[in-house]
């Protein structure tokens, strides 16, 4: 590993902060940090920290000694000085004095003495930065550390490795204990250049910023240098995988069915997961290897990472495209041992607890899929993107420590200690769950006005979505805009539906709810009609529907845990206008399919239900048919567009309000639900 320090840039940083009144070792700080932050060998989502002591002035304009410390929430990548808050240093050193300290309490001390009430809580870490008497302090859990200290005989090694240069901190759990424990470590020898912490990562001290930094560098450099003693890095003997592997596509449902969990308190709801998947061949060497059983369940490689990923992955069998059905049993049976044993492993630990924790969710956060690679999992996309960076850094870790020697995790005690952390706990609850959180939604015609207010709906209520559509560059501008996977596809094309469908398994998991939206308006005088129009009209306003809902239905039946298919139908459906027949017609062919669904798949927990709304702003009405018609009535626009019973004009976000509360209307099936102001002609009887 090299130093990526470059005096250039970091005076241009530092003389940038400088016009902004920033002191210029804070401005340093920040440099380095964000070296640190950016390399995923050394630093991963907030498993760092970083501090500097200063005297800066406090809002009195008295000067005060300050530790700066990385806040909570900032990721060290692209942190600014304000993810480094200053704590006044003299009470945090009096703690030191105390022989126990709860961890609430410790977080309100450090609270209180903060120079900006507004800033953010500073690490729970800071007790450590604060009581090492060194200006600059900086911590990481740098990948090529942990393959040494996960080591049965770590210390022996690290000993050997850094020679007296960095004194040696056995596993204490992070907090008030850790800070006083790596405190004594140092007085030992206050020479040294930083410390080594048993199972956890490393601290490396600097006069400046540079200093710290480069000492980080080096010692990672060292151990990755033990490592590479050893010879080439150690391939995993592999076992015999079916001739033909599985693809992502058929694989994500079913895990996706077997990762979920009943919602007790709602019939018919489950705790679902969005799943991201990740290959490379160093994850296929390790997922592939005889022994993944032994070495892929011993625990995670520094004790934050529990938070993330749990302890230990989910170990799927190898799935043979030959035999789904037997793929689809041993993955649910797989799951199930993996719920139960984790809810065996919180009530042993749970029952030496005083108060008792709240459990969390029994689910798997990264699963292994021989032949195929690894899914990272969690609550929302963001959530599985971090379990599966995780994941994949725990492998280089676990591979290095494997070929090194023998990779050894904390004990399942000091695992719960840290995965049900009073800190962690006390975040539980206090952010209300949105409604279709965990949930997969796609919507097709998302590019029209109907398509994408319904996206925005969704997207508020906590769904991620695959929105489809013909025009690629819109669909794409919308993804983008709304975090969302977006998908050019024609609904009247067989395949291209087969592979939309295939694409959002494959990225999000599977799919909950879809809502069937594309449609277009044909015209002419039914008696005198060419043939060709009215096919064409059921092409899309039948066939389609059609097509989109047995895609949603064959990956809704391989999750097993129900859905909802959503349909635009229109009023056209119930209540025909003249020249309006080659849109009328596979509309009303479409409204006996919701029916025809919801009868068939009713069983499975599948929901169908439509939405007949009419007369929207660009919707099917362009705004020469709003002029034409209203000009037709001798009716001003506005008054044609409010010609309902209501008096008024009904939205895109009024149809897509209708689709989101048939999304989680887990009782209603077969259902129409009118958005048309009041139109009694159009009343279903
Ligand atoms: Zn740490």
């Amino acid at each position: 590993m090299k130093s990526r320090w470059n005096d250039d840039e970091a005076e241009a940083l530092a003389a940038r902060y400088a016009q902004q009144g920033v002191d210029r070792d804070l401005a340093l700080r920040v440099y380095s940090s964000r070296l640190l932050g950016q390399d995923p060998r050394l630093v991963l989502h907030g498993g760092g920290n970083t501090s500097v002591k200063l005297r800066l002035r406090d809002l009195l304009g008295d000067e005060v000694d300050v530790l700066c410390v990385k806040g909570s929430g900032w990721d060290m990548a692209n942190i600014e000085p304000a993810g480094l808050p200053a704590v006044r240093l003299a009470p945090l050193l009096k703690l030191r004095a105390l022989n126990h300290l709860a961890d609430d309490d410790m977080v309100r001390v450090q609270r209180a003495n903060l120079l900006d009430p507004g800033a953010p809580n500073p690490s729970v870490e800071t007790l450590l930065h604060a009581f090492l008497p060194v200006r600059f302090v900086d911590h990481t859990h740098a990948n090529a550390v942990l393959s040494l200290v996960d080591q049965p005989d770590g210390e022996k090694i690290c000993r050997e490795v850094y020679d007296g240069r960095f004194g040696i901190v056995p596993y204490v759990m992070p907090g008030f204990d850790l800070a006083k424990k790596a405190a004594r470590v140092f007085e030992i020898d206050p020479r040294v250049e930083g410390l080594i912490l048993m199972k956890h990562g490393i601290f490396t001290f600097g006069a400046d910023a540079r200093e710290a930094y480069e000492r980080m560098i080096a010692a990672v450099s060292a151990a990755e240098a033990r490592i590479q003693k050893k010879g080439t890095r150690r391939v995993f003997p592999a076992i015999t995988l079916p001739q033909r592997v599985a693809t992502i596509a058929d694989v994500a449902p079913i895990l996706r069915g077997a990762c979920a969990v009943k919602d007790e308190r709602i019939e018919g709801a489950y705790r679902r997961l969005i799943l991201e998947f990740r290959s490379s061949p160093a994850i296929l060497a390790y997922v592939n290897g005889r022994e993944v059983m032994r070495y892929s369940q011993i625990g995670v490689v520094t004790p934050d990472h529990t938070i993330r990923t749990k302890n230990v992955p989910l170990l799927l069998p190898p799935p043979d495209t030959a035999n789904l059905t037997q793929f689809h049993k041993d993955a649910f049976a797989a799951a199930k041992g993996f719920i139960e044993r984790y809810r065996a492993y919180f009530a042993r630990n749970n029952a030496r607890c005083d108060p008792p924790k709240r459990a969390l969710d029994p689910l798997p956060r990264v699963a292994l899929a021989p032949g195929l690679g690894l899914f990272g999992m969690g609550r929302s996309r963001q959530e599985a993107n971090v379990a599966a960076d995780i994941a994949e850094n725990a492998i280089a870790v676990i591979t290095d420590a494997e070929a090194l020697g023998r990779f050894e995790a904390l004990s399942e005690a000091k695992l719960f200690e840290m995965e049900y952390w009073s800190l962690e706990q006390a975040k539980l609850g206090k952010a209300a769950e949105k409604p279709l959180a965990g949930q997969i939604a796609l919507i097709t015609g998302a590019a029209g006005a109907i398509g994408a207010a319904t996206a925005r709906a969704f997207r508020d209520a906590g769904a991620e979505l695959a929105l489809v559509d013909k025009d690629k560059k819109a669909v794409e501008a919308l993804a983008q805009s709304l975090g969302a996977l977006g998908l050019a596809c024609d609904v009247t094309d067989d395949g291209a539906v087969h592979a939309a469908f295939a694409e959002c398994c494959a990225a999000l998991g599977g799919v909950d709810v879809v809502v069937s939206n594309a449609g277009a308006a044909w015209q002419g005088a039914i008696g005198e009609l060419d043939d060709k129009i009215l096919r064409q009209s059921f092409e899309l306003n039948f066939f389609a529907h059609q097509r989109v809902a047995r895609a949603a239905v064959k990956v809704m039946r391989a999750q097993g845990l129900g859905g909802a298919l959503l349909f635009n139908v229109s009023k056209q459906a119930i209540n025909p206008g003249a020249d309006f027949g080659p849109y009328g017609l596979p509309k009303a062919a479409t409204l006996l399919l919701v029916r025809q669904y919801a009868l068939e798949y009713g069983k499975d927990g599948i929901r169908a239900n439509a939405v007949n709304a009419d007369r929207v702003r660009s919707g099917l009405l362009t705004k020469d048919m709003i002029a034409s018609r209203a000009m037709a009535r001798g009716v001003s626009e506005q008054d044609y567009m409010r010609g309902n019973l209501l008096g008024r004009e009904v939205t895109a976000a009024d149809v897509a309000a209708a689709f989101l509360y048939h999304a989680t209307a887990l009782k209603t099936t077969g259902d129409v639900t009118t958005v048309d102001g009041g139109n009694i002609a159009a009343a279903l009887r």
